[in-house]
């Protein structure tokens, strides 16, 4: 009899007849033997109808309320749940984090997990119940609700595997099949992929692909917890994620992602010296502004004895981008800074590309044979993201889609 952790997104929760067949799916695993540990989101929309409710009194509310504003999302929905399932003569319990003593530190809107006390779910087990767990929320050591960011019931529900044991599996059951070769919508003939590693999993998350919060991502990798992505909608398996040696498909492009989120920022003829670069970037640090691409060419106009100048680009969030601008224009005064918001960053991922020579090249060739420029590049040992003008970025994932041999 195995232990697994179901876990429901918030369009699988989101009216009385989805929670009924929530109910339904929980009871068919039991049903075949398996002890079902069920986590859930809030119903769909409710998240950000509470966010919203908040802001409508100020544009800061206090984390601290917040938090124990939108854990309530959740609240309902493990209740609903747990009713549903008692309703389908399946014994069920709902528990608050601070039930289930998951606990986190301080840092409300984005807590991050200490620990959890597995005890109290697997003597539920014991007894034949299924504990369902609300999503999403934890308590800090003085009892205060947090929250782990949005999107954060995927980490509520892989921490809990983690703490069920070694080999405990997660199912994480969404509105999409599972993870794709790229967006559907964008190309046709994309292919579900029947198992990914974590770190080509954290690469596309990290791209903008939503189907699981990173930390998820990264805890599942921790604690080597096989991940099961999977739709509410049907019975068809999923995708996989696990370690790099089970990820049997070893190709060298798993996906091609594109991201809008980001904007560019050039900060023309700084003096190239020492000091420059850092100075500017501690102070986008101090702000909390994460940068993504950076680019620095080289040094022009440089006579012995004279430092030359040089362009200075990055990206980073357009939410950031005003704050960006203005730390820039007091740390560079005097200085041009070009800001551009028609950018799309594509990027390819896969585990292959450690080993296989050309690979760059070959994206550089893909982009090129479709007139796309590039304005800037970026890699890792698995990745490598271009950025290019935002009105060519799904011809880019088509073609580099095509190009890799992703389709079907
Ligand atoms: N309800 C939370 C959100 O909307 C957490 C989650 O759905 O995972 O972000
Ligand atoms: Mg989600």
């Amino acid at each position: 009899m195995a232990v697994i952790v179901q876990k429901f997104g918030g369009t699988s929760v989101g009216t009385i007849d989805r929670i009924k067949s929530v109910a339904e799916r929980v009871a068919r695993a039991r049903d075949a033997g398996d002890q079902v540990v069920v986590v859930a989101s809030a119903m769909s929309g409710e998240t950000n109808r509470l966010l919203s409710l908040g802001r409508e009194l100020t544009m800061r509310p206090d984390g601290r309320e917040l938090d124990a504003l939108v854990a309530t999302g959740e609240q309902v929905s493990v209740a609903l749940l747990a009713i549903a399932l008692g309703a389908r003569g399946v014994p069920a319990r709902s528990f608050l984090a601070h039930q289930v003593r998951l606990r986190t530190d301080s840092g409300f809107t984005k807590a991050r997990i200490k620990g959890i006390d597995a005890d109290v779910l697997l003597s539920a087990l014991n007894e034949g119940v299924v504990p369902v767990v609300a999503g999403f929320q934890g308590v800090d050591d003085r009892g205060n609700t947090t929250t782990l960011g949005r999107g954060g019931s995927d980490t509520t529900a892989v921490a809990i595997a983690a703490a069920l044991g070694h080999g405990v599996a997660c199912e994480i059951y969404t509105d999409v099949e599972g993870v794709y070769t790229a967006d559907p919508n964008v190309c046709k003939n994309a292919r579900k992929v029947g198992r990914i590693s974590y770190e080509e999993m954290l690469e596309l998350a990290s791209l903008g692909a939503k189907v699981l919060q990173i930390r998820s991502v990264e805890l599942a990798m921790k604690y080597a917890v096989p991940v099961h992505v999977r739709s509410s909608f049907t019975e068809a398996p999923g995708t996989w994620v696990v370690g790099e040696d089970e990820s049997l498909e070893s190709v060298v492009v798993a996906g091609v992602t594109s991201d809008r989120s980001e904007a560019k920022v050039t900060i023309r003829m700084m003096p190239d010296e020492p000091g420059r670069a850092a100075g500017l970037f501690e102070a986008l640090a101090d702000a909390r502004i994460s940068v993504d691409m950076i680019i620095q060419n080289p040094s022009a106009h440089a006579s012995p004895g004279r430092p030359g100048v040089t362009d200075m680009t990055f990206t980073l969030a357009k939410g950031d981008l005003e704050h960006a601008q203005s730390i820039a224009a007091r740390l560079c005064s005097g200085l041009q800074v070009d800001v551009d918001h028609d950018v799309v960053k594509v990027s390819i991922v896969g585990l292959g590309m450690r080993s296989h020579a050309g690979v760059a090249a070959r994206m550089f060739r893909l982009l090129a044979d479709e007139g796309i420029n590039i304005q800037a590049i970026s890699t890792s040992e698995i990745k490598i993201s271009c950025l290019i003008h935002a009105k060519y970025g799904e011809l880019a994932v088509r073609s580099l889609h095509d190009g890799f041999g992703l389709g079907d």
